[in-house]
């Protein structure tokens, strides 16, 4: 089990919380921040509790025989992520596209997969790629293709690189990665250029 599920974090972590507010120069023990530790150890239960999702209950029973083969692309979908280098916060949209072949799934399942992996500490790029990886291996369509597109406030907060404020990041599997054509039309969908 990942460690946030043992009962240890129960005091482990509002402990580490402690010592770091008193290493931020903060008094732990004043009352505004006396909940501070505990309610930091729930949040972050919460925000990674994609290490504790399976796999398969998302896709239990969601993904139907179908006969078509159009391309199928849900765009905008809505994620909060954690950067792995500062703890912070990382957010935007994904875009994900699939040509299936004999086997597609509810679409409201995309956005549980995309949850999944964003609530991990987590770099963009390995989350864009593990959404695309992990269609690629479920469904195993003729091709996927995930964009996102993200804030790092670690980025902004700090007020360097302001210029690359959005990061967008895609991967490209199967036919999206050869087919120049399967690859512009996804593009297409979620409303950008082809342009690379
Ligand atoms: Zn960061």
């Amino acid at each position: 089990m990942p460690p946030m599920d043992d009962k240890r974090a129960d005091s482990l972590v509002p402990d580490a919380i402690r010592t770091l507010l008193a290493e931020l120069g903060e008094d732990p023990s004043r009352d505004g921040l006396l909940g501070t530790p505990d309610r930091v150890r729930r949040m972050y239960a919460e925000l990674t509790d994609g290490y504790r999702t399976d796999p398969e209950t998302i896709f239990n029973g969601a993904d139907f025989e179908v006969d078509y083969d159009a391309m199928v692309v849900v765009r905008d979908i809505e994620f909060y992520s954690l950067c792995e280098h500062h703890l912070l916060p990382f957010f935007g949209k994904a875009h994900v596209g699939y040509l299936p072949q004999g086997r597609v799934i509810g679409l409201s399942k995309i956005p549980r997969v995309v949850d999944m992996y964003a609530h991990r500490l987590q770099v963009q790029e390995r989350l864009t790629q593990q959404v695309a990886s992990f269609l690629m291996e479920r469904l195993e369509p003729k091709g996927v293709g995930c964009v996102i597109e993200a804030t790092h406030l670690c980025t902004v907060m700090r007020g360097v690189r302001k210029q690359e404020a959005t990061m967008v990041t895609s991967a490209m599997l199967g036919t999206f990665r050869r087919d120049a054509r399967t690859r512009g039309e996804f593009l297409t969908f979620i409303g950008r250029t082809a342009e690379r």
